[in-house]
């Protein structure tokens, strides 16, 4: 019962919908909604489509805009997540992002494309375009992952620039935090700001990217999900996609994106997937989800979406189509 009362509806704050002209087909993340059979004419409405966690309007835009004028999806989502790694006021991603409890920021991406390529780096120090190095790893090495000093090393190699990541905001941010907090790392439950994109293409191609500096005032070495191939992004071609923000630790222990894609595969929409995944999380016995976050995205072939979290205080930004705009998801935990 007490876990019953603790779950309670959560509606998507501050949903940002970017209005670029699409045509209009219907972008609701009711997971009541049946799933329609998709005829090519349909099909063409739904593209393109971009949807990201979190309010990263300008991110999503920027994706938009690569898809708008033809461009692969794979372009849009790398275009994208690359707004948020050099915006220095977003201290979960890139440049900026809080450091880890000695006061390294150390940056973790990973990105597929339609034909199921990934690529990731883990824990690169001194590159803010981490995405950009994981795309790399996947088309120009016979490896999937790179980390730490070799995945620097690389991006050196391919022209990347070093430089420092520490702002000084989040300099003092991790000076206040040594003051007051236990020296381990905290799971700060406002501060997830990973993004996770997912795109579909005008050719239909789905393509995803997720990047960020994971969890604040981690321990040195540390890596979450979102470098892990299953964890915080899956991509099937033939089905969907979906990403993670939250606690690594939790997604990774139920391979979250990939249940999701899985749970597609199976005949479920978008959201009950994303649904049944965070259920999957709360459900276990004597768990206590109180001080953590995880939020999923997904979307099907058909450009179905879906977005569920733990807590109330998710949002997801989705480009689809101006008639949506202010569209307005409520989102109802189950378990
Ligand atoms: N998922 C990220 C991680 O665990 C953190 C976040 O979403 O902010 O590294």
């Amino acid at each position: 019962m007490k876990r019953r009362n603790f779950i309670k509806k959560a509606s998507a704050t501050g949903l940002g919908l970017v209005a670029i002209s699409s045509t209009l087909i219907s972008c609701d993340s009711d997971s009541k909604s049946s799933e329609k059979k998709v005829v090519p004419s349909i099909l063409e409405s739904i593209r393109p489509l971009v949807i990201a966690t979190w309010k990263t309007d300008l991110a999503v835009e920027t994706a938009a805009a690569v898809l708008e004028k033809g461009g692969s999806a794979l372009d849009a989502v790398e275009q994208g997540c690359r707004i948020e790694e050099a915006n220095e006021q977003g201290q979960s991603v890139g440049k900026g992002g809080l450091p880890d409890r000695d006061g390294n920021v150390t940056l973790d991406a990973c990105i597929m494309d339609s034909k199921g390529n990934y690529g990731a780096v883990l824990g690169v120090k001194n590159i803010k375009h981490v995405i950009s190095v994981a795309r790399k790893v996947m088309e120009d090495t016979p490896h999937v992952m790179l980390v730490a000093e070799g995945a620097e090393q690389f991006a050196v190699s391919k022209g990347f620039e070093r430089e420092d990541l520490l702002t000084e905001a989040s300099k003092k941010a991790w000076e206040k935090w040594k003051e007051t907090s236990e020296y381990k790392p905290i799971i700060n439950i406002e501060n997830h700001d990973t993004i996770g994109m997912l795109a579909i293409d005008k050719d239909g191609n789905i393509s995803g990217a997720c990047t960020t500096s994971g969890l604040a005032y981690k321990m040195a070495g540390r890596v979450g999900d979102s470098p892990i191939i299953g964890g915080g992004l899956f991509v099937d071609n033939e089905i969907g996609g979906a990403s993670a923000t939250g606690l690594g630790e939790e997604v990774l222990k139920t391979v979250g994106s990939f249940l999701i894609v899985e749970l597609m595969r199976q005949g479920k929409s978008p959201q009950e997937a994303c649904e049944e995944a965070i259920g999957r999380i709360v459900n276990k016995p004597g768990k206590d989800f109180k001080d953590f976050q995880v939020g999923y995205i997904a979307v099907n072939k058909q450009g179905k979406t879906g977005a569920y979290s733990i807590h109330e205080w998710f949002s997801y930004n989705i480009y689809k189509d101006k008639e949506n705009k202010n569209i307005k998801s409520d989102y109802f935990n189950k378990a």
